[in-house]
């Protein structure tokens, strides 16, 4: 039987032998791109290519890719555990052709590798060919279907309909029609009952699709039409574990080389065994696909955390912990232990795995432990919902607070339905619904974005000039409208342009374009977009096809480049001063700071940070010169010493950034020496996630006045203390003699709240058989007064009334203490202060014993102490 990690390789080598360049996968977390946040199959990384933005290096592609499908257009997660054949994170195994082959090549290859190399049976196989849309007088795919026809019986292969067979890339761009191939791995009896014809796309877990052919040839513009595309593109996904599982003659994804490890060990782990009680089944399904999900995004350079990719990611995490903790009985964190095991199975295919594994598993532990605390919060929550409702004489817990467990506890519905059963409870599933469906139409309305097809200017291709001038004459090429957030403005696409397009952490640049008229048109970005720079602006030429002078905010653009250089210095510091460990785990470079975060297990302590900043400074005084090769091999970069982080996605060239020792793969601009940065000085570092670190670090003018700012702290504060020699000790010496004072006036405090309290004592009353004890004055604290009537209260425990009538820098203070039985007859301490607090023209409250009012008149204490010597 074939192993996965030799159906893996066969895959490849097939390929490859049809002439197609094997290339990696591409990052599973996408960081450059505003429309996905992750990979979701195998055509992503070619998008630029496919929309024209990038040149066909090669035609003939083929590759496995890390995908996820938790967000956006493809959301699996829902699935992932209850069936078989849906993960969440999973590879796809995909073939492209760019321009070059099409329809027929691209089915003969697919049957070929599946039933040649793989020899999986014919008779097993359906396939799919769209059936056309008459209202787009689009015909039926017969193209595909004839090629088919010479491998399979014409009654196998199925018509589809446009949801199933027809692909797009979004609401404009590329799209096709396309042809899926479905597998029956049913028992020979099952099909002997049912054709399998009859189950293709019904959602059986034994007759599934395992690999889609999309055959683009049309561009679908704004306004819904249709166009050919020049250049026709091949773009096929197969499923790799389903595959996996047909190879090796299993029904489930997870009966696989790939799963079977990690179920086991969850199995040890948790004292069960897979396959005995369904939900335990299911939840071991869902812990053994989620770690990898987790793992591979967190290689990837995207941590769990509270916001956008980091917060799907955390999402992920909790599903399985929940699974474990309610259906396993995992009480304490147990996933991290499962990435040995996941390295067994995948390291060797992914070997950032390997490198990483220290981090992923601290990272994976932390939350688990988190999230196990907010779960215990959450059950007491529902607890204490559940002995209100039963009280109150309710069945029905509230939609709202159903979706707040879901929300901010992770308790999918199902869990808080069946915990409310136990209590023949329910919930109110439609104010749940319409909650969710709140949330997600706010996570749409900020997401909508509107674009207008590009207008074209122009032919030609767009040049980064911006490595060498910051100003340069260039014509527009094309440009388009755009609407997101009620607000509009357009993208614009230079034939040469000096503007820096935000990548690779570093902010775009903002700057200007000038016409031959000297009319000025801002640009307030340039971001990128599959690739493509575009420029942000709010007004376009009347006559665009002119020459325009370009010109690059120089000021902005310097302040951010000896960020970026200050940056790498910082890093190679940082690995000298902490260790090899230190690994960029993310950057953001901006005019005004820098910020850096980095795998290290520690805080750093004060010397640590004063040691990485005298190195960065020691290379700013060197004033290293910028050494920058644009067009260098991968391997030639690696072997010059740069070194390539996970989770970015480089081409087959790169280009160097060197100053000194530090050598970087980099496509940020960079200040020309070192020297230039002026100073740098580290102004925080904390924790971002477990095992990462972050530093914000400041340089040349902004360092300037962040150094400003604390010297004229410290100058206010040495005049303040009368210049000494020695402010730390000055400042010492003054906290010193404040403790001691304050110790003092405690003193007497005391002894005054004794003296005052046996003057009240010895002008006792008695009223009523009540003994009366009343204290006025001024520059009584309400302390001392609280003080006194407490002490009161507990040398006269019966028939004791008390009440104050005092003031403390022209605050009168009004206080009540009653012994416990005049309570019990009906007297509330409260009560009576809030009914004169009028007259100090203020307020106060207590409880039935003892109550305060505070106001600011203080000649109306003497009629509200008499008022209060009424209810006797
Ligand atoms: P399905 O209808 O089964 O969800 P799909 O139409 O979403 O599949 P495509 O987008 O065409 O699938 O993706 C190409 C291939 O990737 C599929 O044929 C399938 O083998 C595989 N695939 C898709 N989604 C998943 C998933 N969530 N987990 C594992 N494999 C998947
Ligand atoms: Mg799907």
């Amino acid at each position: 039987m074939m192993t996965s990690k030799e159906i893996r390789q066969s895959f490849k080598d097939y390929f490859a032998s049809k002439g197609h360049q094997i290339v990696p996968s591409a990052p599973m977390v996408i960081k450059d791109d505003p429309t996905l946040m992750f990979t979701n199959a195998g055509m992503n990384q070619f998008k630029d290519i496919i929309l024209g933005n990038a040149p066909v290096k090669y035609r003939r592609v083929a590759n496995a890719q890390k995908c996820l499908r938790v967000s956006g257009k493809h959301n699996d997660l829902e699935e992932v555990g209850h069936d078989t054949y849906h993960h969440t994170m999973f590879e796809m195994l995909g073939n492209w052709s760019f321009g070059d082959y099409f329809k027929k090549e691209a089915i003969e290859f697919a049957w070929e590798y599946l039933t040649e190399i793989l020899k999986l049976d014919k008779d097993r196989l359906y396939v799919t060919v769209f059936e056309g849309s008459p209202d787009e007088g689009l015909l039926r795919d017969s193209e595909a279907a004839e090629h088919w026809s010479r491998y399979l019986p014409a009654e196998r292969i199925i018509d589809g309909s446009k949801k199933d067979n027809f692909w797009e890339m979004g609401d404009t761009g590329p799209c096709g029609p396309c042809s899926e191939i479905h597998i029956d791995i049913r028992s020979e009896e099952d099909r002997k009952k049912v054709n399998g014809l009859l189950l293709v796309n019904k959602s059986h877990p034994q007759v599934i699709e395992i690999w889609n052919l999309v055959f683009m040839q049309y561009n679908r513009k704004a306004d819904g039409s249709l166009e050919e595309l020049p250049a026709k593109v091949i773009d096929t996904g197969m499923g790799f574990e389903r595959l996996c599982m047909a190879v090796q003659g299993k029904t489930s994804n997870y009966d696989s080389d790939i799963f079977q490890p990690l179920i086991q060990k969850i199995g040890e782990l948790s004292r069960s065994r897979y396959g005995e009680d369904p939900q335990k089944d299911v939840a071991m399904r869902v812990v053994s696909d989620h770690v990898r999900a987790i793992a591979f995004s967190i290689t990837d350079g995207q941590l769990p955390s509270n916001a956008k990719a980091g917060y799907v990611i955390r999402r992920i995490l909790r599903r399985a912990v929940r699974y474990g903790y309610t259906f396993l009985g995992m009480k304490e964190p147990f996933m991290y232990k499962l990435i040995p095991t996941l390295i067994d199975v995948m390291g060797e295919a992914y070997p950032e795995l390997i490198a990483q594994q220290k981090l992923v598993e601290r990272v994976i532990n932390e939350e688990e432990e988190s999230f196990l605390r907010t779960l215990e919060t959450g059950m007491r929550l529902l607890d204490k919902q559940i002995e209100e409702h039963k009280a109150a004489g309710k069945t029905q817990l509230e939609g709202a607070v159903a979706f707040q467990l879901y929300d901010t506890y992770g308790f999918p519905l199902d869990l808080t339905e069946l915990i409310l059963r136990e209590h023949s409870m329910t919930v109110d599933t439609q104010g749940f619904n319409l909650e969710m469906k709140k949330q997600k139409d706010r996570a749409r309305n900020a997401a909508v974005i509107e674009t207008g097809d590009w207008v074209q200017v122009h032919e030609g291709e767009p040049e980064f000039v911006g490595y060498d001038l910051t100003a340069c004459e260039s014509r527009i090429l094309r440009y388009r409208k755009v609407k997101q957030k009620n607000k509009q403005f357009y993208q614009v696409v230079f034939e040469k342009s000096p503007f820096y397009a935000e990548m690779g952490g570093q902010v775009g640049d903002s700057g200007v374009f000038i016409d031959k008229d000297g009319k000025v048109f801002r640009i307030f970005d340039t971001k990128r977009e599959t690739n493509l720079a575009v420029h942000l602006c709010n007004e376009i030429p009347a006559d665009p096809t002119g020459i325009f002078h370009l010109e690059v905010d120089i000021e902005k653009r310097t302040a951010t480049e000896c960020n970026h250089t200050a940056t790498h210095l910082l890093h190679e510091a940082l690995r000298e001063v902490l260790g090899k460990h230190v690994e960029q785990k993310g950057s953001y470079v901006s005019p005004d700071v820098l910020r850096f975060d980095f795998s290290h297990f520690r805080k750093m302590t004060p010397e640590e940070i004063r040691e990485v900043e005298r190195r960065v400074t020691e290379k700013i005084r060197q004033d290293l010169k910028l050494e920058e090769h644009r067009h260098v091999s991968i391997d030639e970069a690696k072997a010059s010493g740069a070194m390539a982080l996970f989770g970015e996605k480089y081409g087959d060239e790169v280009r160097t950034v060197r100053f000194g020792t530090s050598i970087e793969l980099c496509g940020g601009t960079h200040i020309s020496s070192t020297g230039r940065i002026g100073t740098f000085r580290i102004v925080s570092e904390s924790a971002i996630a477990a095992g990462v670190r972050r530093i914000e670090a400041v340089t040349a003018k902004k360092c300037e006045e962040y150094l400003y700012a604390m010297e004229d702290t410290l100058k206010s504060v040495k005049n303040m203390l009368n210049n000494p020699p020695d402010v730390a000790q000055a400042l010492q010496r003054l906290l010193d003699e404040n403790i001691e004072m304050k110790k003092t006036i405690q003193e007497f405090v005391k002894e005054k709240a004794e003296q005052l309290k046996q003057a009240v004592i010895a002008d006792k009353e008695i009223i009523n058989d009540i003994a009366v004890f009343k204290l006025t004055g001024s520059d009584i604290s309400p302390d001392v007064v609280k003080d006194i009537a407490f002490q009161l209260k507990g040398q006269f425990p019966e028939k004791m009334f008390f009440v104050a009538g005092t003031s403390m820098k022209s605050k009168a203070n009004i206080t009540v203490m009653l012994s416990d039985d005049l309570v019990k007859k009906g007297l509330h301490a409260g009560n009576l202060v809030r009914q004169v607090a009028k007259f100090i023209e203020g307020g106060g409250g207590g409880q039935p014993h003892f109550a305060t009012a505070g106001g600011k008149n203080v000649d109306g204490l003497s009629a509200a102490m008499q008022l209060i010597l009424k209810n006797l």
